[in-house]
């Protein structure tokens, strides 16, 4: 018999081979590897080195195309540690609008930060970062004693020691605690319940001005949808600890809306966490409150925020850097609390009958409005308002980006980001800037000098009696 093989029988040979040999594992490790698809579709424009405001004034800084899809593929090999220089990147994330094949540009960053400060261990830079990264915790106990507390952040010797031991700035003044804190005010006010009162009333009266005739005309879909106008407010910790104005705003606007307003118990959105690779409290925080909000929004409330980067977190950051069971829900329901009026009330009528007289605003749009469809946003709501003209300083960062220029090696950088910013406002005639990030309120008011309101309070001013 010849060597040949029977036909019949080649099938399961050929089979048999196969099973020695496929599949072919090319990238062995491809299970952790869930960013490869982004890296891939990088292919290396440039686009998102030229829009990084570091990188345009720090030389040293090897820009977002490095820190993303270079640095992940260096560091797939065992023995290569991530770059120090990720903790130069200051989680603007105007890299991720620039880039123009979707490579998932501050995951990888925030991922790769996580990484490094863990490959670091313990240091008092580490401390440092901590003690930034979770400012709710340090807000929580300064707002217990809140003169007391001002004073002593403001005094110049705490001030060296914080820049001498920790390397905080000592060229910032450290935000003053509230009085009274957002929540407080809240509780005091009679929480969820008085606001459910204050919204029927607000609607019944509504109701009274659209006039009994429109009233008729109204279906009872219409009226029903009316009575389930709900929002869940996402505070954040700084507009409850340092600027409860700016939440009261919210409360009150979106009260005269007809909206009743929640405010549960949350923790910090996590920005600051992300943005200083404390990954595991960052966890600890976005579970607790994707859990808060999964349950109110299956109650059919939407969510709002009145810090532009506390909604970037639930939106974006959240389902990119966790999969908690509620997280997509949770990004889906969230919205800046501005945007959400513009999409479900009439804000031009609203605004139409206003006779407030505040005058110019030098209006910067936060990295992460525009991150969110939001860079115009401002200008177009008071456009047609009388009394107030929003002037646009420009696309440039304000160069704090959160923590990022409270550290004493970035403050140098994040003032010359800033620079521009500085120009525009001071050729603005007022002295009065506007903007919906406190931290870019904070570089704004240190830079120029001007006092800084949120759109929020602008709007409050203008539709609440
Ligand atoms: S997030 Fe901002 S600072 Fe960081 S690499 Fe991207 S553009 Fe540059
Ligand atoms: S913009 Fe996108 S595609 Fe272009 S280099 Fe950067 S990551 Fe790569």
């Amino acid at each position: 018999m010849s060597d040949s093989v029977d036909p019949s029988d080649a099938t399961d040979r050929t089979d048999d081979a196969f099973d020695d040999e496929y599949p072919v594992q090319v990238f062995p490790e491809a299970e952790e590897m869930d960013l490869r698809p982004g890296t891939d579709d990088c292919y290396k424009c440039s686009s998102c080195d030229v829009s990084c405001p570091v990188a345009e004034v720090d030389d040293t800084f090897p820009g977002p195309k490095f820190q993303g899809p270079e640095q992940w593929r260096l560091t797939r090999k065992e023995d290569v540690e991530v770059d120090a220089s990720i903790k130069q990147c200051s989680n603007c994330m105007r890299c991720d609008s620039a880039c123009p094949s979707g490579v998932p540009l501050s995951q990888m960053h925030n991922t790769a930060r996580a990484k490094y400060v863990e490959e670091q261990g313990l240091s008092l830079t580490y401390l440092r970062d901590r003690i930034l990264a979770n400012y709710g915790t340090l807000a929580r106990l300064g707002s217990r004693v809140p003169r007391l507390t001002n004073l002593v952040m403001g005094l110049g010797i705490t001030k060296l020691v914080n820049e001498r031991v920790l390397g905080i700035t000592s060229e910032r003044e450290f935000p003053a605690f509230a009085t009274e804190t957002f929540r407080e005010w809240w509780d005091e006010r009679g929480g969820d319940d008085a606001s459910k009162a204050r919204a029927q009333e607000a609607r019944r009266l509504r109701r009274l001005g659209q006039g009994e005739r429109r009233s008729r005309e109204r279906t009872r879909a219409e009226r029903g949808d009316e009575d389930r106008k709900r929002v869940a407010y996402f505070h954040g910790d700084y507009a409850n600890y340092n600027t409860p104005e700016v939440a009261k705003a919210l409360v009150r606007v979106y009260e005269h809306f007809g909206y009743e307003v929640a405010v549960p118990d949350q923790r910090c959105s996590g920005t600051p966490m992300f943005a200083n690779g404390m990954m595991d409290d960052a966890r600890r925080a976005a579970r607790f409150n994707v859990e808060t909000f999964r349950e109110l929004i299956e109650e059919g409330y939407d969510v709002v925020c009145s810090c532009t980067s506390c909604s970037m977190a639930l939106r974006k950051e959240y389902p990119e850097l966790f999969d908690f069971e509620g997280t997509d829900a949770v990004a889906a329901h969230t919205y800046d609390a501005v945007e959400y009026l513009r999409i479900h009330e009439d804000l031009p009528s609203a605004l139409a009958d206003s006779a407030v007289s505040l005058g110019e605003f030098a209006y910067h749009a936060p990295c992460h409005a525009r991150n969110q469809g939001l860079a115009n946003q401002s200008r177009e709501v008071f456009a047609d308002l009388d009394g107030v003209d929003v002037t646009d300083v420009g696309d440039s960062c304000s160069g704090i980006s959160g923590t990022y220029g409270w550290k004493g090696e970035n403050y140098d950088v994040s003032m010359a980001i800033g620079e521009e910013m500085f120009e525009h406002m001071e050729a603005v005639e007022s002295s009065v800037g506007m903007t919906e990030c406190p931290t870019c309120a904070m570089q704004m008011e240190h830079g120029t000098g001007y006092e800084i309101r949120h759109p929020l309070e602008v709007l409050e001013a203008a539709v609440v009696e």
